[in-house]
């Protein structure tokens, strides 16, 4: 199959909406990084989804939709104060988790009775949402455990010759992928953090958990049980920048060619990937730098930035599982 990369104007948004209804998949940018997309109705169309990516069955997939999209028919009712963040934040990067009436394919859930739900702010997202005029499904357009894509290259990296389309819409400047809110509840509980952060929901609705996995047990999210985010070189996360110097002139002593992912070079004059100095520019930054570095280096050093609160909570979950492995996500 030959993969099409193509800008996002009225041509490509008809044949990307042909492809869609023919049960084919499309991969299209989002502010946060880059979604492979399938038709959430079609039980074909998101299994393939599953195929391509190497994505464990049990990770359910988020279906998106735009502005003007009525989800009513697809929920099972929702509390008030979803009412009140959809207003808030939506369109953007804030996926919200509802009781499912069932309406898309069984394999969009893996099998839970809810239902995640996100309308993505991106414009050239929400032309193609408008275009097709369906619920879409769409997991990060990466294999597997590898780094999730930011730019129309990335994807084409992973998927070059195994998906028909992709629309080109620039480079994500989000970064990290949505906020996922279970709203089932009488208090909204972030399953995965993002960009919409617990502080911005909780001044919104007064209150907002974090859910926190137990060992042992199901997670609420099943996602979260993965690994995910790799470079495909080794990599490693030090508190420490005296023990990174160390580790990167070990790994050049063994002919290896080190980088270090940092805020700020502990020392001049060795290959470092800049991660950013604020919580947003760390997060708008992070996946490009391991795209970037998984290229030529043999390992990844990241310091552990001293930031904390805010959207630090995601980019420390995204960072933490990119490069010290452990459990997690696809
Ligand atoms: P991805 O699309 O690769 O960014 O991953 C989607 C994330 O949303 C994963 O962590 C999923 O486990 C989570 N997710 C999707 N749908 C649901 C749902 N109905 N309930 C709980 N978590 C969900
Ligand atoms: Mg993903």
């Amino acid at each position: 199959m030959k993969t099409e990369v193509l800008p996002v104007n009225e041509q490509s948004l008809a044949l990307a909406k042909q492809l869609i209804l023919a049960g084919e998949l499309v991969a299209f940018h989002t502010e946060t990084v880059y979604g492979l997309g399938a038709d959430a109705r079609n039980d074909e169309a998101v299994k393939k989804v599953f195929e391509v990516k190497g994505r464990p069955q049990d990770n359910p997939l988020i279906s998106h939709v735009h502005t003007e999209y009525d989800i009513t028919p697809l929920i099972d009712g929702e509390p008030p104060y979803a009412q009140a963040l959809r207003n808030a934040f939506l369109p953007g990067p804030l996926t919200m988790v509802y009781p499912s009436t069932g309406r898309v394919s069984k394999y969009v859930s893996c099998g839970l009775n809810t239902l995640s739900i996100r309308v993505p702010a991106s414009q050239s997202a929400q032309a193609f949402l408008r275009a097709v005029n369906v619920p879409i499904v769409a997991p990060s357009a990466n294999l597997s455990k590898h780094v999730s894509p930011v730019t129309a290259e990335h994807v084409l990296d992973d998927f070059n010759g195994k998906i028909p389309l992709i629309l080109d819409g620039g480079a994500c400047t989000g970064g990290i992928e949505s906020t996922v809110l279970d709203c089932t509840g009488n208090v909204p509980q972030i399953l995965r953090a993002g960009l919409v952060t617990r502080e911005m929901i909780a001044s919104v609705v007064g209150a907002c958990d974090v859910y926190h996995m137990a060992k042992g047990e199901k997670p609420k999210s099943p996602g979260m049980a993965y690994k995910h985010y790799s470079p495909r070189c080794e990599t490693v996360l030090l508190k420490d920048a005296d023990e990174a110097i160390e580790r990167y002139f070990e790994e050049e002593k063994k002919g290896g060619v080190p980088y270090l992912l940092c805020t700020r070079s502990p020392k001049e004059g060795l290959r470092v990937l800049p991660l950013g100095e604020s919580g947003e520019e760390m997060a708008s930054n992070l996946y490009a730098r391991l795209r970037e570095g998984e290229r030529n280096a043999t390992l990844i050093i990241a310091i552990e930035p001293n930031e904390r609160g805010g959207v630090m909570d995601g980019v420390l979950n995204r960072l933490t599982r990119a490069c010290k492995g452990g459990e997690d996500e696809t």
